[in-house]
């Protein structure tokens, strides 16, 4: 069997050990785990790295100590408005959707949107009457709740900012932990092919019909069998402008860095620029894999075939 791997982000973010407690420390770890190992397995038993960043995400969608999925993130309306997309590199096929409430896994809608629609891009309540004819499930208000993002919310409503913006005045007063919690996830199969999903609530107190990087093909995630599948988390305006995922691409495929130096280029020079806080990861068909972050933490881990494994939260791999 030929060698294939998987990397997994939660988010980047003003994540540091000070704030953090051995308990949440140590359920952040697991949630990682469980996540690679969906995606893993599916790899493992010859599946497709597109159907194994499909088990990935959809593994961190259902944990809410993430913004995607179960715990999203609310929006100035108080309501979870969420964005996925997913491309897989050998044909280049992508699937994306935006402003979506209610369904239980925005993955699984944007690869329904793939493999099953003639579009790449559906949004709002077009997306959701595709979910319902795609039998995608669907979940009360109540299931995406989470008491932490609600206070979030709560402490940021009256304003006309939204969370994580870190050079709005006043918002670190009121939000204390800053941070990205979208998902997402690369990998590189046997067959040589590769694949990009990220998955997100957005940011808190975003405007109604605000749609970030995440689902944009070539921001916040892209995939290229030539090149490289990234998926990013970070502030999503400065990663659009920037074309994030497809300008590590191309730097790849016209300058012939490494994913590794491509995403340096990326994470520490461009958006640096644009003031575009977060990271991202990538895998190329030779099971390179890159997770870099120009914020304080990411969470992240990846698991090869090869043997090459690792967690991590800060600056340094925990596991
Ligand atoms: N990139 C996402 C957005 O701007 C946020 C995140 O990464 O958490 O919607």
């Amino acid at each position: 069997m030929n060698p294939f791997s998987i990397a997994i982000h939660g988010g980047a973010g003003t994540i540091v050990k000070e704030d953090m407690t051995a308990e949440l420390e140590a359920a952040y770890l697991k949630a990682l785990q469980q996540a690679l190992d969906a995606g893993y397995a599916i790899l493992e038993k010859n599946g497709t790295a597109a159907d194994a960043v499909v088990a990935a995400t959809i593994s961190l969608e259902d944990n809410s100590l993430f913004n995607a999925g179960k715990g999203s993130v609310i929006t100035k309306k108080g309501e979870h408005e969420m964005d996925a997309a997913i491309m897989e590199g050998k044909m280049m096929s992508a699937g994306a959707i935006a402003g979506v409430k209610n369904v239980r896994n925005p993955v699984l809608l944007a690869k329904e949107v793939m493999i099953n629609s003639r579009h790449v891009f559906l949004s709002g309540d077009g997306a959701r009457e595709f979910a319902i004819k795609q039998g995608v499930k669907i979940e009360p208000d109540e299931y995406f709740f989470s008491q932490f993002r609600y206070d979030q919310w709560k402490a940021m409503r009256d304003s006309d900012t939204y969370a994580l913006d870190h050079t709005q005045q006043g918002v670190d007063n009121l939000m204390k932990d800053k941070k990205f919690g979208t998902v997402g996830a690369v990998a590189s199969d046997s067959f040589g092919n590769i694949a990009a999903a990220t998955s997100t609530g957005g940011m808190t107190n975003k405007k109604f019909g605000r749609i970030g990087d995440s689902p944009v093909i070539g921001a916040g995630t892209y995939a290229n069998n030539k090149t490289v599948a990234v998926s990013c988390t970070g502030h999503g305006e400065p990663f659009i402008k920037a074309v994030a995922a497809y300008d590590v691409s191309c730097l790849v495929e016209y300058k012939g860095l490494s994913i590794e130096q491509a995403m340096y280029e990326v994470v520490h020079k461009k958006l640096i620029a644009l003031e575009g806080e977060g990271g991202m990861i990538g895998v190329d068909a030779q099971n390179n894999i890159a997770m870099l972050f120009n914020s304080a933490g990411m969470y992240r881990g990846m698991k090869k075939s090869t043997g090459e494994y690792a967690l991590g939260i800060y600056k340094d791999m925990i596991k």
